[in-house]
């Protein structure tokens, strides 16, 4: 059984900030930033391509209910929310997860999206296959 799996069975402990009948949250054990929290859907899915339609539809509600109540209880107003799949993103757990990591002033959380300018005729040849 998966880590995150354990955690829903309660066989493994959590600091769980909210729960309903299907999915789950608490702080995630690294805390990126103070305050990093893990939504997961209670059911095992390895990730959001993985999950079935009503759990995706169901899951940004739940990680608008905890981001609020980041915002309100800790005080905090800019976040990144982000979900990794596979391990050349950087997925860890296989057990479908999404990050909710509070920004600070001064925080070392880096997303850095570095530009990676493409020539046209590369635009061109993405768009054909994506078109074919
Ligand atoms: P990812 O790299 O997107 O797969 O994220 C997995 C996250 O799960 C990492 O940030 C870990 O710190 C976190 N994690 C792993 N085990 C636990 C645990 N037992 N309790 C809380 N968070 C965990
Ligand atoms: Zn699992």
């Amino acid at each position: 059984m998966c880590v995150f799996c354990k955690i829903v069975n309660n066989e493994i402990p959590a600091y769980k900030l909210y729960e309903d009948e299907d999915f789950l949250a608490f702080f995630d054990i690294s805390q990126a930033t103070l305050g990093h929290t893990l939504v997961i859907p209670k059911k095992h899915f390895s990730d959001l391509l993985e999950a079935d339609s009503e759990t995706n539809s169901k899951i940004l509600p739940v990680v608008k209910t905890v981001t609020n109540i980041l915002k309100s209880k800790l005080n905090l107003e800019d976040f990144n929310v982000i979900s990794n799949f596979g391990k050349r993103a950087g997925q860890t757990v296989f057990h479908y997860h999404i990050h909710i990591i509070p920004r600070y002033d001064h925080d070392d959380f880096e997303i850095n999206f570095r530009p990676n300018p493409l020539t046209k005729a590369e635009f061109e040849d993405m768009m054909n296959k994506i078109k074919n």
